[in-house]
């Protein structure tokens, strides 16, 4: 038989949503008429808006004609699906060519493991969304201090917490190669302030790391002075690479579609472009994004699609307000939830899979215990505003009876 690839082995068994689901339906058989709320797993459940899916839908039906159809299109996305992100989301400040239309951030974020070498020290956000780690292991990174060798792993945890404002002291930290940063974050809704970025930019300077920014969430910002992209820092092109999607703000989860921005000006010690192997990384493992995703992105980026994007986040932000305001009410410590879709609640003594245990049992509501997304998210559970809102009032009256 085949050796199994040791660095699986490596990952911590139960990726936490799997666990979620297990302790659903055990629930479940023994409690079949519960009907059960889902805070839990941040997927959409608003349907896509009339402009986007009339876009999809044409071009769906324009593929069973001799004038619509198209078979393989370029591995970086359409030419003016590229250019419309430039200059929509990016007001032009960043060109064309730099962007690479994808299957979505997700899938990128794995590929992009593909740029660093073995040796390559990682930084990320305790709590973190946990593909950063997981990828990480499955390339061969190893996460724990090895008192035998007196070796640190390769994986670097930047503690995320209310008593550091979500934000680690970079000062403290030793030199690290790629750092992942998600802002808005999953998961605890905090967003990075323009002073901040401004401090992880300089600290990618001085070290001559790359950061990956995740902007997935970045159309939830509702604050003018947050900035939506690491692009509006001085500086950041030389160091960092961001990663966006279409999944969040126009209901693409299912869909597919995101992109990820490597800037010319971003090069590796030898002096090679990472634009340059990123895009071979494409145009070997990746065959371009769906030709009916991207005819619905070019819909979303235009003034109708991005009216409709802006009316699918404030039904979400709608939700998050409730949510937070009810926590905020019943005496917990609540944060996000006022540029990001997700609420991070302290359950107070309350260790994080009890807290969702108990929450599962007697509300019948699902969270995401905090303890999944790294050691900092202990005592905490993130509730999601991606549910149906009538939903989200009927887990409200049930928080206000259950959570005392
Ligand atoms: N990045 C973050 C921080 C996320 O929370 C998610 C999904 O939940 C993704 C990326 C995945 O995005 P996509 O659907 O584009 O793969």
């Amino acid at each position: 038989m085949v050796k199994r690839n040791q660095d699986m082995a490596k990952l911590q068994a139960g990726y936490l949503f799997p666990e979620i689901n297990r302790r659903k339906k055990e629930f479940l058989e023994k409690n079949p008429d519960a009907k059960i709320i889902s805070l839990g797993i941040g997927n959409t459940t608003k349907p896509v808006t009339p402009h986007i899916d009339k876009a999809l839908s044409n071009a769906a039906a324009g593929l069973g004609t001799k004038k619509g159809y198209s078979g393989y299109g370029n591995e970086q996305g359409l030419t003016e699906l590229r250019e419309k992100i430039a200059f929509k989301i990016y007001n032009g400040t960043v060109s064309r060519d730099e962007i690479f239309v994808s299957d979505g951030a997700k899938p990128d974020i794995g590929r992009l493991q593909l740029l660093f070498g073995n040796d390559a020290v990682i930084a990320v956000q305790d709590p973190a969304y946990p593909v950063y780690i997981d990828s990480s292991v499955m390339y061969g990174k190893t996460e724990n201090y090895n008192e035998k060798t007196n070796t640190f792993g390769s994986i670097v945890y930047l503690p995320c917490t209310p008593e550091n404002n979500f934000f680690p002291d970079l000062s403290k930290i030793r030199k690290v190669d790629v750092i992942f940063f998600c802002s808005p974050n999953n998961p605890t809704g905090a967003v990075a302030t323009r002073e901040q970025l401004q401090q992880l930019v300089d600290y990618a300077r001085k070290n001559k790391s790359i950061i990956i920014f995740d902007a997935a969430y970045s159309e939830y910002i509702q604050d003018s002075n947050i900035p939506k992209s690491i692009y509006e820092i001085d500086g950041a092109k030389e160091v960092a690479i961001e990663v966006n999607s279409f999944s969040k703000s126009v209901g693409f989860a299912g869909v597919r579609l995101g992109w990820t921005v490597v800037p010319n000006e971003l090069k590796f010690d030898n002096g090679i472009q990472v634009r340059q192997d990123w895009d071979r990384v494409l145009t070997t493992l990746f065959n371009g994004a769906s030709n009916i995703s991207q005819k619905g992105a070019l819909a979303a980026l235009d003034n109708r699609g991005l009216k409709e994007m802006e009316e699918t986040v404030s039904y979400y932000m709608e939700n998050a307000k409730i949510i937070k305001a009810t926590l905020q009410e019943l005496g917990y410590e609540a944060y996000g939830g006022d540029n990001a879709p997700y609420i991070w609640a302290r359950m107070k003594t309350t260790k994080s899979w009890e807290a969702f245990d108990q929450l599962l049992q007697e509300a019948n509501i699902i969270t995401t215990p905090g303890i999944g997304f790294g050691q900092s998210g202990e005592y905490f559970l993130r509730f999601s505003a991606f549910g149906h809102s009538e939903d989200i009032k009927e887990a409200i009256q049930r928080l206000k009876v259950h959570l005392k």
